[in-house]
């Protein structure tokens, strides 16, 4: 235990813990359990969570539960149940058998919930939804108690009863916790405990028409599983007094409820209902769109569950609520993936490109390595021919200062082969655009350097004509082009800041033929451009290609101008 303390950093959370460790409050035990409700599917924020439930289980030899609250028939569907499970088990995570869902626990729920009816502490409210919430009165003025509020004990239990039989449509009664309706935090002035709903629920079916509100079903949850800290996000501060409330009404085992703030990111949203909008208005192509800071959607993109857990080590747990900077987590995706990608060359915006004094029929098999950063990845061969493509962009006819690639009668290495000089620039007649360049190599460069020891500044990547194979690449970028999408003007929502070239899609893209038959999933570094990843749905007829990040790191700059500060 000691070595993972000397690793793991510690916080708030883990102070609580270890107090509690040394106080033997829980029987020197450690139970914490995730608790995501199956309407939408997980996103990075989520990923915090599972990392620091599941995380600090794992330090501290406990155990984490996988608890689905679905309390809320309408809106779950078993889709999201799967997904949730798929996501977990792909960040590294297991739960074993300890899978459960709050709707297991809705017959003793019914039982506590007697028990409070009996003890005079809940009790059958029949003013409409609109009439509770005028009586529920506001921050500054007390609420007013429902004229309902003294029904005997025996009433409350026959209406109840009746409730739970079906008796009465949606919305007639709805049960309360009889707390105190002049508290200062509205969450204690009498709560509603159960709304009645006739709708079919995903895995009770039929058998219910009343549902639990969440904080009456979560912290009884909490206490049936024998969890020791139930951490939740800051909003659910202010529902801690009544997550306390009912396990001291009831008596019962009872958990602690720890706080810390939720993840926000910059440049995308992490609340299910905008992720849902995003979806259902076409504004994305679907949960798993690789611009979705879903689980499902980074995974398409390219990200390493690696990478995330990585993440949210560093972002560690706070009191507070703030924004992280999305380039920390390009940062700690780069950082990962430039230990284990292979590079490859790809030309994304071809340009011509004919070396004239090389034979026509000649293929020559350059070695090229894998990866520089790992010499267990080997090498490769790349063939080399007299027609190759480079990228547009490595070409100007009329170079800016400090431009050092290839430009008229300019030299440059072609990486892992020869130094070409640009003799001639081939224009169409029409359009006067460029569409080819002559050039010829030096045979004594081969590899790329020369005997006589001149100098080359530019290196250029490029893939042979005869052997490339053609793929669709899409580039990705930030979904919004505001860091804080719902920073906008009165009267717009966030899809205003919806970045319109959030995806280019680039057809024609030439790459090395290693390229051809690779896996979906599989992940490269395309040499200059940045880490790629192979589509869920590319195939040998249709390569498609995702941008996972460009190379450039921002954070390492920022990180850098925070170091000289
Ligand atoms: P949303 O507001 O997006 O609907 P939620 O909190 O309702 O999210 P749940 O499925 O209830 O979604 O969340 C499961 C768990 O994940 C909860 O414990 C919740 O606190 C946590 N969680 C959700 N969003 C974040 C976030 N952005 N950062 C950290 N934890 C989060
Ligand atoms: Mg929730």
């Amino acid at each position: 235990m000691a070595e993972t303390e000397s690793t793991t950093p510690s916080n708030f959370i883990t102070e609580i813990i270890e107090e509690d460790l040394k106080t033997d409050k829980y029987g020197g035990r450690v139970h914490t359990r995730f608790p995501p409700e199956p309407n939408g599917y997980l996103h990075i924020g989520h990923a915090k969570s599972i990392c620091l439930n599941f995380g600090l289980a794992e330090q501290y030899g406990g155990l984490c539960n996988l608890r689905f609250d679905d309390t809320n028939p309408t809106k779950e569907e078993m889709e999201y149940v799967q997904s949730i499970k798929a996501d977990i088990r792909w960040l590294g995570f297991d739960w074993d058998d300890r899978e459960y869902y709050a709707s297991d626990y809705f017959d003793q729920l019914y039982r506590y919930a007697v028990q409070l009816i009996e003890a005079g502490q809940a009790y059958v409210d029949s003013l409409s939804a609109e009439e509770i919430r005028q009586y529920r009165g506001t921050l500054t003025e007390p609420g007013q108690e429902s004229p309902c509020r003294d029904r005997s004990v025996e009433e409350n239990l026959a209406l109840f009863e009746r409730m739970r039989a079906g008796e009465f449509p949606d919305g007639a009664h709805v049960l309360r916790a009889k707390v105190d309706m002049s508290s200062g935090n509205l969450n204690m002035r009498d709560p509603v405990m159960y709304r009645i709903l006739h709708a079919s629920h995903h895995r009770t079916g039929n058998k219910w028409c009343i549902y639990p509100m969440y904080d009456w079903a979560h912290g009884q949850s909490d206490s049936i599983e024998r969890i020791t800290h139930s951490i939740c996000t800051l909003e659910f501060e202010d529902h801690r007094p009544l997550y306390d409330w009912f396990l001291d009404q009831l008596g019962i085992y009872h958990p602690q409820q720890i706080e810390f703030a939720r993840l926000n990111l910059s440049y995308t949203v992490l609340s299910k209902r905008k992720l849902l909008r995003l979806v259902n208005e076409g504004h994305v192509n679907g949960w798993d769109d690789p611009r979705m800071p879903t689980l499902s959607g980074m995974r398409r993109r390219g990200y390493t569950s690696e990478s995330i857990r990585e993440f949210a080590e560093r972002i560690g747990v706070a009191k507070a609520n703030s924004i992280v900077d999305i380039a920390l987590l390009q940062h700690c995706l780069r950082d990962d993936l430039n230990q284990r990608a292979q590079r490859v060359m790809a030309v994304l915006n071809p340009l011509k490109v004919v070396i004239t004094n090389y034979p026509a029929d000649l293929v020559e098999e350059m070695e090229a390595v894998n990866n520089p950063e790992d010499a267990s990845m080997g090498s490769r061969k790349v063939p080399f021919s007299q027609v190759i493509y480079i990228e547009q962009d490595d070409f100007r006819e009329d170079p800016p200062k400090k431009f050092f690639r290839l430009a008229p009668g300019r030299e440059v290495r072609l990486m892992h082969a020869y130094y070409i000089t640009c003799q001639d620039v081939i224009k169409d007649e029409q359009t006067g655009e460029i569409i080819e360049l002559r050039c010829t190599y030096d045979p004594e460069t081969r590899g790329g350097s020369s005997p006589d020891g001149r100098k080359v500044r530019g290196t250029l990547h490029w893939v042979s004509a005869a052997h490339a194979i053609e793929a669709e690449v899409r580039q990705y970028d930030h979904l919004f082009n505001q860091p804080d999408p719902d920073d906008v003007a009165r009267g717009e929502d966030f899809t205003t800041n919806l970045n319109p070239n959030s995806l280019e899609t680039l057809t024609g893209c030439k790459l090395e033929p290693m390229l051809a038959n690779v896996e979906p999933g599989s992940r490269y570094q395309f040499l200059r451009h940045g880490y790629y990843c192979v589509d869920l749905e590319s195939s040998e007829e249709k390569p498609i290609f995702n941008r996972t990040v460009p190379l450039r790191d921002t954070w390492a700059k920022i990180e850098k101008a925070q170091q000289k500060k």
